[in-house]
């Protein structure tokens, strides 16, 4: 059997917009968590080869629920052999004109999810084009802090040129300060990064499989 996700399975479970609603789950939970408008919703897509499964939102910050699809099994015919996850979207952070009300919430379901133990990595998300905001970098502190496995992807990648990212690859090792941070470069747009992506997830969720021991390490 491949070690593989089905990348091309993908289903809509359910939106939850508290904590106490998420069921418990059997499988591995991979979840995606950035600013609002740094194209969460974009990677997504892209990811899963969809125009339209995340909603590409035209206005930032609106629905605060945690989203759960099924990738490479469904719902329907899951037999437990078949390798597969859920991705997790996330609410978008740092969107100025959320009400308090709702940032509240935001912060409450979002820490709960996150502290609950369910989660096999984070894909935390930051705009390549600029430094990371306060809110990305307390992001990165409270996942390494809570030992959570995470991976940054660089979004917007194409909106860069090749000195610009230069500079800003630099620049980055000392805004975020940790050097052991998997970084994957990704652009919705060309697809740039989708591959590396992917392999990070299967590597982090499946990792006792027969093809990573047939593997050179
Ligand atoms: P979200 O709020 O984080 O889910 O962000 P969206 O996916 O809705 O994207 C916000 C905006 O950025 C939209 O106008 C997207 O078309 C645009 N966008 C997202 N990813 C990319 C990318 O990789 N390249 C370019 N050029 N634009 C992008």
């Amino acid at each position: 059997m491949s070690n593989k996700i089905n990348w091309g399975k993908v289903e809509f479970c359910s939106s939850y917009g508290m904590f106490s609603q998420i069921p418990e789950h059997t499988r591995t939970e991979v979840a995606f968590s950035g600013r609002s408008n740094v194209g969460k919703s974009s990677l997504i897509n892209k990811m899963l080869n969809r125009k339209s499964l995340a909603r590409v939102s035209s206005k930032p910050g609106k629905t605060i629920t945690v989203n759960f699809f099924a990738v490479g099994w469904s719902k329907k015919d899951s037999t437990p052999s078949a390798r597969g996850i859920y991705a997790v979207d996330l609410p978008g952070y740092g969107y100025a004109k959320t009400p308090k009300s709702e940032k509240e919430r935001f912060g409450e379901l979002t820490e709960m999810y996150l502290k609950s133990g369910r989660v096999g990595l984070v894909v935390q998300l930051i705009d390549f084009r600029h430094p990371p905001t306060v809110d990305d970098i307390t992001m990165l502190g409270f996942l390494k802090a809570s030992g959570i496995p995470f991976v940054v992807a660089l979004t917007k990648a194409d909106k860069l040129r090749k000195k610009q990212r230069d500079e800003r690859r630099a620049l980055l090792v000392n805004e975020i300060e940790y050097d052991d941070i998997t970084i994957i470069e990704f652009s919705s747009e060309t697809g740039e990064g989708v591959l590396e992506l992917r392999k990070a997830i299967e590597k982090a969720v499946l990792p006792n499989t027969e093809l990573n021991l047939e593997e050179p390490v």
